[in-house]
């Protein structure tokens, strides 16, 4: 071994311990045996091939799908001064023939590739010629047809072992349900290697869920309450919505961009890598944005629309907080979502088999939305971990929801859904409970019905409420027109018949402040401490820009904020911070000392 694990983690990385497995999954590497890793977003996988790069001998094969997510992993670790590189497509072949000379020459310790590279013309024979340390295989799931990036690359990766017997190969993914772990297990050939799976608990983040009332109008004072200088994602079901949306934050001031696929690439290529070099960002998408995004300062993920199921929310809720600082998880949701969601799941080129899986996950996911239960527990259950019952840090644990008997109101809403026909949506049910005077109904004669106006007692959110809670329960059906009508469903029949009570959440009254703690992103003890802060983000900007990086490639806020907390005025001080390593303490030291000092100075 060239050098030992903690050492270079100190030495290199400036970070003072490992975290979780870490130190398991490096040992077990450094002893040249396989192994499968899944660890949740921001759990530090990269630490695990990156540290026994550095202390083995030769060079570690990373494989990863997307240039974008290496380009980035590349810039860290040199600015880290580990000789690293990307070998892609994006790259000119005299770019590509500068790479394989340092290679030849074992300058580099850390070789990027996509899968189909290792397939081009003559790179097997260039690994042959190589000492190889390590084959890390990163975003494994893609070797799955059950994951939802399936790459048929991937299935290739087995020629590995049979090529290179002796070199341990490390696969590592957040994604991991249980069809996915078995693909990968056995695609890769890792049967006789170890396991090490983390728990996926994001404890950073705080889960928010809303009903939508004011689409828009809530995602703005969220917004500005929580994160006015904040870099964010805000999720949207349509391209059109997204283009909306983002003009609208663009009007309160902020830097807010489109990002569907329906843009020119150079368009998404030139809006990515502003969310990535500039600060405070917004970027507003369809799901087509994320992937590949690992940017560790977003500090909330909003959704303005129902995503499809709890692995999607997963998936785009994990892009906050990967630095483990605050981060919020906000949405606003509806029942018309939902109508719209089935109705794009009628797609024909799946079974109908498919189709009711989606379905199935969509209506979980429903029953998640209206749940009173700690979010964090039903997220966790929902993958198979044993979570405890409240976590503290999510909407229903910060501020509980009343419960009401609703078994009178139920019974009354079922029965204005079946008087009416079971062919109307959730407002016009809602305007026979409350005797509305509409057009709709007077030509339907529904002033006539026996429940008609009997709902006065509630108002229309609270109304609303109901009914969401009904179809999250699956006493109600919605029709996958997209219309949204309403229909019952056999479990029902309890409550309907008088057998059964039930209890809802009560809607929350509009106009109310909501109790719950807002996740506290950045606590300073005084002014100047702060004012510090933004003075060393414009240093850690200026040479962000100079060399075309994105600033947090130089430092992490959090980084910034010890320093800005413990001022160090010597080199060896500033080499102490957490992710100040040699290479950081010479390259940046000097200017950030001096600026602390100057500032520090009295005027
Ligand atoms: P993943 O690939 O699992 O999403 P990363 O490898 O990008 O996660 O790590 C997430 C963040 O945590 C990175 O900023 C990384 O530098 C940091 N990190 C990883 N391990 C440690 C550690 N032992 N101590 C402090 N920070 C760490
Ligand atoms: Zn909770």
């Amino acid at each position: 071994m060239l050098r030992n694990p903690s050492d270079v983690l100190t030495d290199v990385f400036g970070y003072p311990a490992f975290r979780g497995q870490q130190a398991a999954i490096i040992d077990h590497v450094l002893s040249k045996r396989d192994a499968l890793v899944l660890m949740p977003t921001g759990g530090g996988k990269s630490l695990c091939y990156q540290i026994p790069a550095l202390c083995m001998e030769g060079v570690t094969v990373v494989i990863s799908p997307l240039i974008a997510l290496m380009q980035n992993q590349v810039e860290t670790l040199q600015q880290l001064g580990v000789g690293a590189a990307a070998l892609n497509s994006a790259h000119s072949f005299e770019e590509q023939d500068r790479i394989k000379a340092a290679l030849m020459r074992g300058e580099i310790k850390l070789l990027y590739i996509a899968p189909e590279r290792l397939f081009a013309n003559g790179f097997l024979d260039l690994l042959d010629r190589l000492t190889i340390s390590l084959f890390a295989i990163d975003e494994a799931h893609c070797v799955s047809q059950w994951g939802h990036d399936f790459r048929p690359e991937y299935l290739k990766l087995s020629v590995l072992t049979e090529r290179f017997p002796n070199v341990p190969r490390l696969a590592l993914t957040a994604t991991a349900d249980a069809p996915t772990e078995k693909d990968i297990i056995e695609r890769l050939g890792l049967s006789f290697g170890e396991i090490y799976r983390s728990g996926f608990d994001r404890p950073n983040i705080q889960y928010r869920l809303t009903p939508k009332t004011g689409g828009f109008n809530q995602l703005r004072a969220f917004i500005e309450a929580e994160h006015a200088e904040d870099a964010g994602i805000v999720y949207c079901m349509s391209r059109k919505r997204v283009e909306q949306i983002a003009e609208k934050l663009a009007e309160t001031g902020r830097t807010a961009l489109p990002y569907h696929a329906g843009l020119d690439a150079h368009v998404r290529q030139e809006t990515q890598s502003r969310f990535l070099k500039e600060e405070g960002v917004i970027i507003v998408a369809t799901i087509a944005f994320g992937m590949g995004i690992d940017k560790p300062d977003v500090r909330f993920v909003a959704h303005l629309d129902l995503p499809k199921n709890m692995e999607a929310y997963y998936q785009e809720t994990g892009r906050a907080g990967r630095d483990g600082l605050p981060a919020t998880a906000w949405m606003a949701f509806g029942m018309q979502d939902v109508a719209k969601l089935k109705m794009l799941m009628q797609n024909p080129d799946k079974t109908l088999q498919q189709q009711r899986l989606d379905r199935g996950k969509l209506e979980a996911f429903l029953q998640f939305c209206e749940s009173a239960l700690c979010r964090r527990h039903l997220i966790l259950k929902y993958f198979g971990e044993t979570p405890p019952e409240a976590c503290g840090n999510c909407d229903n644990c910060l501020t509980p929801p009343a419960m009401f008997d609703a078994t009178e109101a139920v019974q009354m809403a079922l029965s204005a859904i079946y008087r009416s026909g079971e062919r109307f949506g959730a407002g016009h049910i809602v305007d026979i409970l409350m005797g509305g005077a509409t057009d709709k109904i007077k030509s339907f004669g529904h002033d006539g019905l026996k429940v008609y106006g009997m709902g006065k007692a509630l108002n229309r959110a609270e109304w609303q409420s109901i009914l969401r809670q009904m179809l999250a329960l699956g006493l109600v059906n919605v029709d996958m027109e997209g219309y949204g009508s309403l229909s019952l469903n056999e479990a029902c029949r309890g409550i309907l018949k008088g057998d059964e009570t039930i209890e809802l959440k009560r809607a929350i009254v509009k106009g109310a402040k909501s109790s719950s703690r807002s996740a506290q992103t950045r606590s300073f003890a005084s002014k100047e401490e702060e004012a510090l802060f933004n003075f060393l983000k414009t240093i850690r900007m200026a040479l962000a820009k100079a060399q075309n990086v994105p600033p947090y490639v130089i430092f992490h806020d959090k980084t910034l904020i010890e320093m800005a907390h413990l001022k160090p005025t010597t080199l060896s001080a500033f080499g102490e911070l957490q992710g100040v390593g040699a290479a950081k303490r010479e390259k940046y030291g000097p200017e950030f000392v001096k600026a602390i000092e100057e500032q520090d100075a009295p005027a």
